[in-house]
């Protein structure tokens, strides 16, 4: 007998018929558990050096940060998309239908994307995201909204991975280690004797700007971005 694998929820979680497009975006600082933060460092080398993206799932935490009890997001699953059309600077949905059965997917699976990442592979000039990105996560948004993915109208989450591959000349075996900085984090990966990887990682709000209640559409708005501070387990302490 088949056994259904999740609750039969109702049509649309409460969560989301809560949203409403004049909710102030709160910017929550970032905790990325570790599981999901290794996928997106690995993702990041994996197609080097070509951009990575895909879609970040979480939900808001409270959360230990530095002796402080603080209202966090947290990222607890990463999915890097498998069927994209990826370029030194650039990545597009290579497989339109492809990018919507994934997100059709995880409706069903009944889990919340917040929003995406991507990488900015060496040379990149500054680390901030593009006018493209904004235009492609305000593309990524209509077609979220349009099965079921509401949350992410009035803020999205998107992890900038801003990634350069390093020569050493002292060899070393494999190692990693993360820097900690006011809010981005810097990782370090040794995955070759003299090879390894330096990869900036910063996280923003995209939210939509003008809250022009004329204007019914959330995605008619300007976006505006605001960087919040990135956590990780290992520099809690
Ligand atoms: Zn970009």
């Amino acid at each position: 007998m088949k056994k259904p694998a999740g609750k039969k929820r109702p049509k649309r979680t409460k969560q989301n018929e809560l949203v409403k497009p004049d909710k102030r975006p709160e910017f929550r600082d970032v905790f990325i558990e570790s599981r999901a933060f290794k996928t997106l460092i690995t993702s990041a080398i994996e197609v080097y050096n070509r951009e990575t993206n895909g879609v970040i799932l979480g939900s808001n935490t409270v959360k230990a940060i530095k002796d402080e009890r603080k209202k966090v997001i947290t990222i607890k699953e990463v999915y890097p998309f498998q069927t994209e059309e990826r370029k030194p600077s650039e990545v597009v949905h290579g497989n339109v239908a492809a990018f919507k059965r994934v997100l059709r997917t995880i409706d069903s699976f009944d889990a919340e994307i917040i929003g995406g990442y991507h990488s900015h592979p060496f040379p990149y000039f500054k680390v901030r995201l593009s006018k493209g990105d904004f235009a492609s996560i305000k593309e990524d948004i209509e077609a979220m909204m349009k099965v079921g993915h509401k949350r992410v109208a009035n803020e999205w989450l998107e992890i900038l991975l801003s990634i350069k591959r390093k020569e050493y000349a002292k060899p070393s075996g494999r190692e990693w280690y993360i820097c900690d900085y006011i809010k981005k984090l810097r990782c370090y990966v040794r995955t070759q004797k003299k090879v390894g990887w330096d990869i900036l990682v910063s996280a923003y709000w995209i939210y939509p700007k003008k809250q022009d209640p004329q204007k019914a559409k959330p995605l008619k708005w300007e976006m505006g971005a605001k960087e919040a501070a990135v956590f990780v387990p290992w520099n809690l302490d």
